[in-house]
């Protein structure tokens, strides 16, 4: 607790030095990038891409999912998240970005009685169950790479997700929005991102 009040008053500090570029985005916000990335705490979006504020629109949520395209009368948060900044907001990219010893990726094959304990979030991890099945058919016992290989893997899948949302397909077909997917290894600081002819993630 002590640590956050420090902080705040430290951030106060900052932001003095940074006057004008804080007057600037007042009233407005223009992000170019949706950034969609993971809960975990030691991701931290801005510092990955050098961004300052107002650049980057940012869903954050279990192992960066994408829920498929539905319209349903309930509290879809990330949905409605991608919507505004896609919609309205109109970003030029979308980022779907992973990391290493995600906790997420890692739950989706724990088993259903430790899931039942978070039903919420086991619900949430069926998003990966395409991922799952992959994985395992690629893997075979060679269990070694499981953990990269999901989370690789489950970005891909996310990435395809997007295309399930029409404005998204449209703005996509005619090149007017771009779909990155990065995997960062939290202990390196290397960022790689896919690439779709050679289907594997090539450092940035
Ligand atoms: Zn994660």
């Amino acid at each position: 607790m002590e640590n956050l009040i420090k902080g705040v008053k430290k951030f106060n500090k900052e932001y003095n030095r940074h006057r004008d570029l804080f007057d600037n985005l007042g009233d407005a916000q223009a992000p170019h990038s949706l950034f969609i990335g993971c809960c975990d705490s030691r991701i931290v979006p801005s510092l990955l891409t050098s961004s300052n504020p107002g650049e980057l629109f940012v869903i954050r949520n279990v192992a960066n999912m994408v829920p498929y395209f539905q319209v349903k009368n309930e509290f879809l948060s990330t949905t409605s998240a991608i919507e505004y900044a896609v919609c309205n907001l109109h970003v030029e990219n979308i980022i779907v970005c992973g990391h290493s010893n995600c906790g997420g990726c890692n739950a989706m094959y724990l088993n259903d009685e430790e899931l039942n304990k978070t039903p919420h979030l086991k619900k949430w991890l069926e998003l990966g169950n395409p991922v799952k099945e992959k994985v395992e058919a690629f893997l075979g016992n060679n269990l070694a790479d499981k953990a990269l290989i999901t989370e690789q893997m489950n970005i891909v899948e996310q990435m395809k997700h997007l295309l399930t949302y029409p404005y998204i397909l449209e703005k996509y077909n005619n090149n007017r929005i771009n779909i990155l997917g990065w995997y960062y290894d939290i202990k390196t600081g290397l960022v790689s991102s896919y690439n779709s002819k050679t289907n594997s993630f090539i450092p940035i």
